[in-house]
Parts: structure tokens; C-alpha cells; sequence
């Protein structure tokens, strides 16, 4: 997880925003924090909501097309699918960061905002796997998450404040010391059809998308063109996640001069 020094670092800033007190990236109107359009973008597009029923409305499609061709004898159904920017939304962790001027993830800010269960369940998501428990789909939620001892507790809640079904022992893995899914995921296709997995990151689909370097990483979801959209329902998430580490070799950067230069450079990788 992230650094200690970017821990206190984090810490601090939090303190001086929460005392008034403006911090290294407490510039006029906060225009140094550089994700304050990716946050705009998911507070209010409706294109970004649409997204969101264009996956489900997708899954959907691949649910009634197995359950139709499902013969006496087949393993039983499933759908395996990620928890947050996937069906439960963060928004308002967003928002207070941009709110307090903070730039990039706070892992202790996040850590604190999980346990106020704040979460938004994204658009379409509770209706399609509602679908499924209505059909006899067991929904399999694998998640990677960290907030201590209480991290499944937490896990739970949330969940469970979404009003999403099969939170359970059996269904729900929230894996804390790995973001690797694929044992998890394996454990689940020997037992079931997986019909399709839903995620806001390459990672929820296959681990050897675990990579630092750009290029390489889109080459790799280049490999698997065919899968996207037919067993890979990817959601949008331009505020956080691996491409970020791709960019920084971190998915927690620091937030400092060189990590927005840094951030400049991926931003400027084509520019006339
Ligand atoms: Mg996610």
C-alpha cells in the first residue's frame, strides 16, 4: 500500500485543509489538482452513467442468450464482478478530495470514507444482478481492499447498503494482501459457466495485465480484442486505478511536482 512518507504526507495535507490552512496544492480555485476533470466528468456526464447501462444492458444480453441455450446437465451459472467504480461508486470520496484541494489517491482518506459507507450504487448495476438472483445466476463479487481487521466487515456493509444480493460468505472475496483475482476467479470456473466478469480495471479479468509499462499493457488488452464486450464488461474509471500505476509505477503516486510532470508527459504523449 502506499508509502509511509506519502502516508504522512497525506496526513498532513489533510490536517492543514482541515484547519483552513492551504497546502502545496492549495493554488486559487484548486486548478493544480489534476484530477479535477475526471471527476467533473463522472459527477455529472450522463455520458458516463450511460456507460454504465451500456455494460449491464450488455451482461444482460450474454445472461438470457445462456440461460436460453443452458442444457440439463451443464454446470450452473454464474457472474463474477468487482465492487468499487464496477457497481458501487466512490463519488463523493472524489469530491472531497477535489473539495480539499488534495491531488491523486489518499489511502487515508479512503480508508476513513469506506467506513462511513458513503458509496453510490452505479446506474444499472443493483437491476442486473437482481436479474441474475431472479434466474437462478449466482453473482460472485471479488474484490481487493484494505482498511485492517474490518475490511471484510466494511466490505459487507457496503454491500449491503447497496441492497445487492448473494452478500454472503461463499460469494463475496475480498482478497487484502494481493490484487492478483485469478485464484479466486479459477475457484469459481470449476464450478460454475462464468457467463461474464465485470470490472473497472484490466485486472479484474486477467492478472497478466498486472504491468507497469503502457504500451506493453495495451498490447496485452490488444491480445484479448475479441473478449471485450462478450466475456469482459469494462466500466469507466478515469479517476484511479492500474493505468495509473502504468503511468507512475504506482497506483497511489505521491502527489508532487514530479508525479505532475510525470502526469504532464502521459498527457502530452501526442501533441501537435
Ligand atoms: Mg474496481
Amino acid at each position: 500500500m502506499i508509502r509511509k512518507t506519502a502516508l504522512v504526507c497525506a496526513l498532513c495535507a489533510a490536517l492543514l485543509s482541515a484547519t483552513g490552512i492551504a497546502g502545496e496544492t492549495g493554488s486559487a480555485g484548486g486548478s493544480r489538482n489534476l484530477l479535477i476533470s475526471a471527476t467533473a466528468w463522472k459527477q455529472t456526464a450522463a455520458e458516463y452513467q450511460a456507460l454504465y447501462y451500456q455494460a449491464f444492458n450488455i451482461a444482460r444480453l450474454h445472461l438470457d442468450n445462456a440461460l436460453r441455450s443452458r442444457k440439463p446437465g451443464d454446470k450452473p451459472l454464474a457472474v463474477i464482478t468487482d465492487v468499487d467504480d464496477t457497481i458501487l461508486s466512490p463519488i463523493s470520496y472524489w469530491g472531497h478530495l477535489i473539495e480539499n484541494d488534495l491531488d491523486f489517491f489518499d489511502d487515508a482518506l479512503w480508508d476513513r470514507w469506506v467506513e462511513a459507507d458513503r458509496f453510490n450504487v452505479l446506474p444499472g448495476a443493483l437491476d442486473f444482478l437482481n436479474y441474475c438472483r431472479d434466474n437462478n445466476v449466482e453473482v460472485f463479487y471479488v474484490t481487493n481492499r484494505d482498511q485492517g481487521e474490518a475490511t471484510y466487515d466494511l466490505a459487507v456493509q457496503n454491500l449491503k447498503t447497496g441492497g445487492f444480493p448473494f452478500i454472503d460468505e461463499k460469494h463475496l472475496i475480498v482478497q487484502r494482501e494481493t490484487s492478483n483475482k485469478e485464484t479466486p476467479q479459477k475457484a469459481i470456473a470449476a464450478d460454475y459457466n462464468v457467463v461474464v466478469m465485470l470490472g473497472d480495471s484490466l485486472n479484474d479479468f486477467q492478472r497478466k495485465y498486472y504491468v507497469k509499462d503502457v504500451d506493453e499493457r495495451i498490447r496485452l488488452m490488444e491480445e484479448d480484442r475479441e473478449r471485450y464486450g462478450i466475456e469482459y464488461i469494462v466500466l469507466p474509471n478515469p479517476t484511479d486505478g492500474h493505468w495509473i500505476r502504468a503511468i507512475f509505477g504506482d497506483s497511489e503516486p505521491p502527489a508532487n511536482d514530479e508525479n505532475r510532470a510525470i502526469f504532464k508527459a502521459a498527457a502530452t504523449r501526442a501533441a501537435w
